[in-house]
């Protein structure tokens, strides 16, 4: 049965203190509420990546990199590579965020290297992708969403999508305060799962967890989350927020 996960983008927000507060009070949460069935994940920046897989031991609570490089290692300034994730014990990585896509130029054709380089490493991938606003006004969502995750993903075997998760994203919702309504939120999930299916089978299909993202807050989430194909959700800015997050979290 495939999983509910609440994962909390932070991007680059959190000093090392606010990282240390923020874990802490999370994992009292989760303690707190005996989850069952869903992951509860949190992406810090790198420089604090060791510290959150530290602090979140002995604990339900995941930890994930925002990014990485293709490549294992070499002369790519700046950069890192999933080996160091792995080196400090992170076991997932967020790929293809649009905020990467947009800022970083990171295209479908990198992306398939980053995801091949991440599962080569035993990474779990949390796999972002989803329409800008043009798009869904001119009624091409379905489209785009189907050629991001063929472009980066149909290369790989069935086997690889048990340690995928896809995140539905529509970039219009992100940081926006607009949110895709329950039923264009399922609508796409179904397509994505559809789009699976046709490719890999329904066993495959119906065991792929995916996250719906844009503008989740307390408010919109337990409807969001109660859609059939609506496996949880990646959180931005109410992640920032334990008590938003986790409310967030309960609403499953
Ligand atoms: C995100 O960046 O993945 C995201 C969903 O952000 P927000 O929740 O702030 O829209």
């Amino acid at each position: 049965m495939r999983k509910n996960i609440v994962a909390g983008n932070w991007k680059m927000n959190n000093d090392l203190k606010a990282t240390k507060k923020l874990v802490k009070q999370i994992r009292k949460s989760i303690k707190k509420s005996e989850l069952e069935n869903t992951r509860v994940i949190v992406a810090p920046t790198f420089v604090n990546l060791a510290t959150a897989v530290k602090r979140s031991k002995k604990s339900k609570l995941e930890v994930a990199a925002q990014n990485m490089h293709q490549a294992s290692n070499g002369a790519f300034t700046g950069e890192i590579s999933a080996d160091m994730l792995k080196d400090i014990g992170v076991k997932i990585v967020i790929l293809g965020h649009s905020e990467r896509r947009a800022y970083f130029g990171e295209t479908d054709a990198l992306l398939a290297e980053k995801v091949d380089a991440a599962l080569a490493n035993k990474l779990e991938i949390i796999f972002c992708f989803g329409e800008e606003l043009a798009d869904r006004k001119a009624g091409n969502e379905e489209a785009v969403v189907e050629s991001q995750i063929k472009n980066a993903l149909f290369h790989l075997g069935a086997d690889a999508f048990k340690n995928i998760v896809l995140a539905y994203e529509p970039v219009w919702a992100i940081g926006t305060g607009e949110t895709a309504s329950p039923e264009q939120a399922q609508d796409m999930h179904a397509f994505i799962r559809k789009t699976l299916a046709d490719k890999y089978g329904n066993e495959v299909a119906d065991s792929v967890s995916i996250l719906y993202g844009g503008s989740v807050k307390p408010a919109n989430a337990k409807e969001i989350f109660s859609k059939a194909d609506v496996d949880g959700g990646l959180i931005g800015g109410a992640a920032l927020n334990a008590k938003d997050f986790f409310a967030i979290v309960d609403a499953f």
